[in-house]
């Protein structure tokens, strides 16, 4: 049976003749049928998947050098463009709508040899933390099906977790990418704001959306960004800094300067457990003869609001165009006036999660409030900025929780919207300040479910990051 650990050693067995990637294509989409309770996938690409692996196996015999991403089999969630296949951010609003270019992204994957198996379910245009928005039903967790797979990332987070692709790409606004590889026991890393072109990304909100890669190994994730990362003619806000190989710097003895907010280890939402195993951690990170201090973190009450305020009203705005008219569902009712047709085609298409942002979104916009909302959330961006820069000064890395709880129940949360939200406040910050952050499992709850740390460098440091990542994965496992 076809049996995955990393893209090397996939790689070393195409070359040896163990495998073929029709093998490896044919054994996923068996998998993730025989798995179809999950919800992880909206759709399979099953014929054109393997008629690519069939071509790619024929240059592999040929004896040709092997692409990074050869044959490796890719999931995308379904806000990312695949040129002539659907896209919907798993919306009513988007049903039947067809990509009709390559995200930048998707592009490089598939230039690097990547077979792009499927489109993957998520929260409703990537609002909510639980996949429980999705106009395909809610995802479920792997490791206990009553338990949600955390979102909006969930359906990409599930496939790496139960082996239904070797990786997935996400996006991550304030944390959707690494809150549901919290809550699944896989590596989900957020770059470095620009790090990934947008280009082809459905916007949630511009000044924060980032795609992020879901991994089995750090090797795997860092090998997939130093392929999907660097400059974009068509998206102003991508870097031009050079990429690095990642995925060959991995391997580092340094005693690192690490930091901790109090303010976020002592916090109430916290589960005990969580704390109890992070601070473990702590210690055991200083017997290794590492620095890691507790610092002052006054603005952590802040975070949520903020970006519920920013990324709302950047919502409200991005999602404007999705009418009936320039893109979008269109209602059937007849005989009514162009005001009336915009109403109805908004109310049927968007569910009440989405509903509740533009509104929010369009309230801290209007006249009369833009200042006590918008403008004093962009203030307190800017002192986030100040803090982490200074923080950066003298760190080399911030560490946390990445999320307060381990993954709750199907419907726990999904009628107090506050409640969920908090539930975002370790992982806000970075996208707040565009500093890349990365979820690796470290931890096992006494309920059983995984959780993981969250750690942080600065503006694309994403070479520590994962140098960081890689040493604690190898000090606890
Ligand atoms: N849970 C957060 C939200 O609902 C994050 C979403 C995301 O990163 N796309 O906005």
């Amino acid at each position: 049976m076809f049996r995955f650990s990393t893209i090397k050693d996939y790689h070393i067995a195409l070359q040896n003749g163990q495998t073929t990637c029709v093998e490896a294509v044919r054994f996923y989409i068996d998998t993730i049928k025989a798995n179809a309770s999950l919800n992880a996938f909206i759709e399979i690409y099953e014929a054109e998947a393997i008629a690519k692996a069939s071509a790619l196996d024929a240059v592999c015999k040929a004896g040709a050098i092997l692409q990074p991403l050869h044959g490796v089999i890719v999931g995308l969630k379904d806000v990312i463009c695949y040129q002539d296949h659907p896209v919907t951010a798993a919306s009513a609003m988007l049903n039947n709508f067809k990509s009709i270019y390559n995200a930048t992204a998707t592009q490089k994957l598939l230039d690097a040899g990547a077979i792009i198996i499927g489109r993957q379910n998520c929260d409703e245009f990537a609002m909510g933390s639980s996949n429980e928005n999705s106009y395909y039903g809610p995802v479920k967790n792997a490791k206990d099906q009553e338990r949600v797979s955390g979102g909006s990332s969930g359906g990409s987070a599930v496939a790496v977790q139960a082996g239904l692709c070797m990786i997935s790409l996400g996006s991550d606004t304030g944390g959707s990418v690494r809150q549901p590889a919290d809550f699944c026991g896989v590596i989900g890393i957020k770059p470095t704001y620009g790090r990934i072109s947008r280009y082809g990304l459905i916007a949630y909100a511009s000044s924060f959306d980032q795609i992020g890669i879901f991994a089995k190994t750090i090797e795997d994730a860092a090998l997939t960004l130093e392929v999907i990362a660097g400059a974009d003619d068509f998206d102003s806000t991508v870097s031009n800094k050079p990429v690095e190989k990642y995925s060959s710097l991995l391997d580092v003895q340094k005693k690192y300067r690490i930091a901790y907010f109090k303010e976020a280890l002592e916090h109430p939402s916290l589960d005990k457990e969580i704390r109890a195993q992070t601070m473990a951690l702590i210690e055991e990170l200083k017997s290794e003869g590492h620095t890691v201090d507790a610092v002052d973190f006054e603005l952590l009450d802040y975070v949520v609001p903020t970006y519920y305020v920013l990324t709302t009203a950047e919502a409200s705005s991005n999602l404007s165009r999705f009418d009936g008219v320039k893109f979008g569902h269109r209602t059937k009712t007849k005989n009514i006036d162009l005001t009336e047709m915009y109403k109805a085609s908004r109310s049927e298409g968007f569910g009440d999660e989405v509903k509740r942002r533009i509104l929010l979104g369009t309230f801290v916009l209007s006249e009369g409030y833009f200042d006590a909302y918008f403008t004093k959330a962009q203030q307190v961006r800017r002192l986030l900025k100040n803090k982490t820069d200074e923080l950066f000064a003298h760190y080399d890395a911030i560490i946390s929780p990445t999320v307060p709880s381990p993954a709750f129940k199907i419907g726990e949360k999904s009628t107090d919207p506050i409640a969920m939200f908090l539930a975002d406040i370790y992982t806000v910050y970075p996208n707040l300040v565009g500093i890349p952050a990365i979820s690796i499992p470290l931890f096992t709850h006494s309920n059983a479910m995984p959780f993981g740390l969250q750690l942080m460098t600065k503006h694309f440091s994403e070479t520590t990051l994962l140098q960081i990542a890689d040493y604690l994965l190898h000090l606890k496992h």
